[in-house]
């Protein structure tokens, strides 16, 4: 932004003040901007614009949960979720249009990929978020936690992730902490890799099953990078943050990665490991096969895997009421490359949240 003022023959602290002006008091028509001058504005106004999603819908869970349906074009519309809890509110945003890696129990995997989202797209949940929950009007900070889990594999858009990311932790941005911001991955090793060789933010790694025949058909993006690799990056992520824990989620299917001997394994697999647990509870979506396991269950996997002295906790579902739940997100995607047994098996509802 410095070098684009720089670029208009401007001084460069302009930047510093539309900064602030967008990020911190929620501004974004130029001619509000009332520290610049007439001249400056006008300029702007010919020359740049800022660009929101639209909101087509705001559904409220009876838990508090918000989901909020956003169309980024004329074929596409995205979801992002907040869920407040006690001390904090965690803000769950997505990073493409759909998704490619196609992972059997999870919704947006389902009814295939288009696009990526740009910055502005990634960044702009921020923002209508905060701007809807009354932030911009009272600074009070209401989303304290952001987290990269809703529709699509943030490290398949690495750089438009990463460039959101440091909008969310600068300064001049949101001024979250690093740690504050949790990118969830199916398992992109090169980019893990690359990943840590710059940023500090929480990274969180969809494992959901301790070895690779099973991951092979949950998780298919392993067939590419097994299990052995992946957990060779999180290291390498984990000691790039000195010793920061990589959380590993765990989605409970039942029947498929949920006995004992899955537990035992899982415990084997992390041993070791600067590593805590995320069981995540199984959220049905209309056309899948899967269930969710029963709360005994969950319960002995639970105690299995602390018994081996893992940090383990059971994932909350949040916003089951309003589809907003892990792995419900579908928003509407006008899909390129979707296969034919995938458009076979997407439902009417499923399209249309
Ligand atoms: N692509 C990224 C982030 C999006 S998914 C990733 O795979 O991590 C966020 C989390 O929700 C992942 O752990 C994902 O495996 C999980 N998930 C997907 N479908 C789910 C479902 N139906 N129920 C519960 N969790 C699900």
């Amino acid at each position: 932004m410095r070098d684009y003022f720089t670029g208009m023959e401007e001084q460069p602290f302009r930047a510093t003040q539309v900064m602030k002006w967008v990020y911190h008091q929620g501004v974004t028509d130029f001619a509000d901007m009332t520290n610049l001058s007439k001249a400056l504005r006008d300029r702007l106004a010919g020359n740049a614009y800022s660009n929101l999603p639209t909101i087509l819908s705001e559904k409220v869970s009876t838990d508090g949960t918000r989901k909020w349906l956003l169309q980024v074009d004329g074929d596409n519309a995205i979801e992002t979720v907040f869920i407040p809890e006690p001390g904090r509110g965690t803000l769950c945003i997505s990073s493409q249009v759909g998704c490619a890696l196609n992972c059997v129990f999870c919704a947006t995997g389902k009814q295939g990929y288009n696009r990526n989202l740009s910055v502005a797209e990634i960044i702009g949940q921020v923002w209508l978020a905060n701007k809807q929950l009354g932030y911009f009007d009272s600074r009070k900070r209401i989303i304290t936690n952001i987290v990269l889990m809703g529709m699509g594999e943030p490290l398949l858009n690495f750089d438009n992730v990463v460039k959101a990311v440091e909008l969310i932790t600068d300064d001049l941005g949101f001024g979250l902490a690093n740690k504050r911001v949790t990118l969830s991955t199916a398992g992109i090793v090169p980019a893990i890799i690359k990943l840590s060789q710059f940023s500090r933010i929480s990274l969180a790694v969809s494992l959901h099953a301790a070895n690779d025949a099973l991951r092979d058909e949950l998780v298919p993006i392993n067939r590419s990078y097994p299990i052995r690799e992946l957990l060779s990056a999180c290291r390498r992520y984990s000691e790039a943050t000195r010793g920061e824990l990589i959380t590993f989620e765990y989605v409970l299917l039942s029947g498929v990665n949920d006995s004992e001997n899955d537990a035992r394994e899982l415990a084997g697999l992390l041993r070791g490991f600067p590593a805590k647990v995320n069981l995540i509870i199984f959220n049905p979506f209309p056309g899948t096969g899967f269930s969710r396991s029963s709360m005994e269950t969950t319960d002995k996997f639970r105690d299995i895997l602390v018994g081996s002295g893992i940090i383990t906790i059971t994932r909350k579902t949040r916003g089951d009421d309003i589809d907003a739940a892990c792995g419900q997100l579908v928003g509407r995607v006008q899909a390129r490359a979707r296969n034919r047994q995938r458009q076979d098996s997407a439902t009417g509802e499923q399209q249309t949240a």
